[in-house]
């Protein structure tokens, strides 16, 4: 990933593989090796400094039941940017074949921001929120867009806490096949700026080199057209701009 970064003349990238302790009764899911993906980040930092700034990172899958040991395991550790995501709603992983079954889209949708909005009071240290409307990724509604309209009242909810907390939201380039370019959507883009929200990290959820920035940018042009100004990487939980 260091290299496909560098190659792509990238001049910062952060590593944040999943940690997903509520997902532990999902085998198809791999645990992280917490201490060796640090370790290993770390000399990679190091060793690459003079080609690419290397964040070390994590992504916290949140859930309520294990919110308390991500805190408690995460804080050994020099941390330069952790998202905190919500991928299971109720304990149920929404990518999980029959999810969506007999789920009207308000219920699903009304669901998955009532954890988001849970998730904001995470007593760990958590830098950027994670793809807000992933839960449409997956959705089979004939339209799944998450509309402000229908939303609004808990997405200027999740947007005011990012606010107030001076967290990041994070722009999310990997949209699958939906009929969009980003999550969230850009009237929540749009709603986030008009807030006062200036807070955000670019994120192309790779997995993979060939996906790294991905769609970077068309996003920060439609970003600079909303009237934003930067994005942010993090250095040890500081956020530091990148005008763009
Ligand atoms: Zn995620």
């Amino acid at each position: 990933m260091i290299e496909g970064a560098i190659a792509k003349g990238l001049q910062y990238v952060a590593l944040t593989d999943h940690y997903d302790l509520d997902m532990l009764s999902f085998p198809q899911v791999p645990q992280i090796d917490l201490p060796r993906h640090f370790e290993e980040l770390a000399i990679l930092k190091e060793q690459y400094r003079d080609k690419i700034q290397v964040g070390i990172g994590i992504e916290c899958g949140w859930a309520k039941d294990v919110q308390d040991d991500y805190a408690r395991n995460l804080a050994p550790y020099e941390i330069d940017m952790t998202i905190n995501s919500v991928h299971l709603i109720d304990g149920k992983d929404c990518y999980a074949e029959g999810y969506y079954d007999e789920l009207s889209l308000q219920k699903c949708y009304d669901d998955y921001l009532d954890s988001v909005i849970a998730s904001l009071d995470a007593p760990y240290h958590y830098d950027s929120i994670g793809h807000l409307g992933y839960i449409m990724r997956k959705a089979p509604y004939p339209d799944p867009i998450m509309q402000y309209g229908i939303f609004g009242d808990k997405l200027d909810l999740i947007l005011r806490t990012i606010i107030d907390k001076g967290v990041s939201l994070e722009v999310n380039t990997h949209t699958k096949s939906l009929p969009i370019r980003c999550l969230p959507t850009i009237e929540i883009l749009t709603r986030y700026r008009e807030l006062g929200g200036e807070l955000l990290t670019f994120g192309s959820d790779a997995h993979q080199p060939t996906r790294l920035a991905d769609k970077y940018n068309e996003t920060v042009q439609r970003l600079q057209s909303l009237g934003y100004r930067y994005i942010f990487k993090y250095l040890s939980h500081e956020p530091i701009a990148h005008k763009i």
